[in-house]
């Protein structure tokens, strides 16, 4: 636990603020009984002079897991993600890396993390290669070792053809990759990347996807913030959700795109005119209709009941509607995303699946 007095920055030298919500109980979903988490979150504050930017947020990620840290601007997700780099201290709470207290022992930590901040500060005068051997050199490495490593590190980002290169000649997507490789250096065993992808081209976003998909085969533990929820989707484990310093819901994209509604949504594609299917639409029970299509119509039902499904469907086909598709549509995580909000807003829960 911290010594408030000795907060670096913001009003950590005054007491909680009693008006601060109780901290929301967040199940340690993902790390199995006996394992150290590789990250473990406890009843975390942090204020800035009266900003209240984390309100006693808990979580856990284990070992070898990639996890997306998604909220909108002003959430507290960088916040979070520095004290966790040990790059701030906490107003209130505990965090532990690989069971090694951040405040504590920052040094340890630091051993055992690689950071990329969103935006980082780069040499624009040095090289490539200057650059990380910079930092190679910094972390301790010494002569053949530090040749071999930073060399290994400019192969796996892609950079060893640009290595005499200058940094501010460097696209956002090369700048990127050399952020990671610089965050790579030590060959930590936790990764924090706040936004990586922010800004990059579709390339660059599928290169940078590509690599933290190997570095969580690796077993790496991959700790990510983004506002691109599809490409989190794909590649995280589960989905870490922050709102207004509050963790609102921790739980797969699957169970996400899922949903816990009653209601599926369908995409109907007819053979002839869709003018027709939207009459029915309009007076069928169960239906609501939704939107008209090129080819159809979207429809919402008012089950996720298969049989209900399937009678709609029957339905449809015996009054003459000339179906070719039927096609119940997954909800994107944007979607969800909002639906949580707005559950959050009128039941005032965090909720976890
Ligand atoms: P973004 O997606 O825009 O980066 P974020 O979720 O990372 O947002 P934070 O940067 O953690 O959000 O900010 C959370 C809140 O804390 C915001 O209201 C921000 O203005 C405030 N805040 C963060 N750092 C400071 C600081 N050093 N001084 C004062 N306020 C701060």
């Amino acid at each position: 636990m911290i010594d408030p007095a000795t907060s670096p920055n913001g009003d950590s030298s005054k007491p909680r603020p009693p008006e601060l919500p109780a901290k929301r109980e967040v199940e340690t979903i993902t790390v199995p009984e006996g394992v150290t988490p590789a990250i473990e979150v406890k009843n975390l504050y942090r204020s800035f002079f009266g900003v209240h930017a984390v309100k006693g947020i808990s979580f856990a990620i284990a070992p070898g897991q990639v996890i997306g840290f998604v909220g909108a601007n002003g959430a507290g997700k960088t916040t979070t993600m520095r004290i966790i780099a040990t790059l701030d201290y906490p107003t209130g709470g505990t965090v532990e890396v690989c069971g090694t207290d951040v405040v504590q022992y920052p040094g340890e930590v630091r051993r055992r993390i690689g950071w990329m901040p969103d935006d980082y500060g780069t040499y624009k005068n040095m090289t490539v290669l200057e650059y990380l051997d910079f930092f190679a050199r910094a972390l301790g490495y010494k002569s053949n070792d530090r040749r071999q490593r930073v060399e290994e590190v400019m192969a796996f980002t892609d950079l060893d053809k640009l290595s005499d290169r200058l940094i501010n000649k460097l696209s956002k997507g090369m700048g990127q990759r050399l952020c990671l490789g610089r965050a790579l250096i030590h060959d930590p065993e936790v990764l924090i990347l706040d936004e990586p992808a922010a800004g990059l081209d579709p390339k660059a976003r599928v290169e940078l996807k590509h690599l933290i998909r190997i570095l969580a085969e690796e077993g790496k533990t991959v700790f990510i913030s983004s506002h691109i929820l599809s490409e989190l989707g794909e590649m995280c484990d589960s989905l870490l959700f922050i709102n207004h310093g509050q963790i609102i819901h921790h739980g797969s994209a699957d169970s996400l795109k899922k949903g816990s509604t009653s209601i599926t949504q369908v995409t109907v594609e007819v053979a002839d005119d869709p003018a027709k299917l939207v009459d029915w639409a309009t007076m069928a029970p169960h239906v609501t209709f939704k939107e008209i299509t090129k080819t159809g119509a979207r429809i919402e039902i008012d089950s996720v009941d298969p049989e209900v499904i399937s009678l709609v469907l029957k339905r449809m086909v015996n009054e003459g509607i000339p179906v070719i598709e039927f096609h119940k549509e997954e909800r994107k995580l944007e979607d969800a995303f909002i639906e949580i909000l707005g559950e959050i807003e009128a039941s005032g829960q965090a909720i976890v699946s």
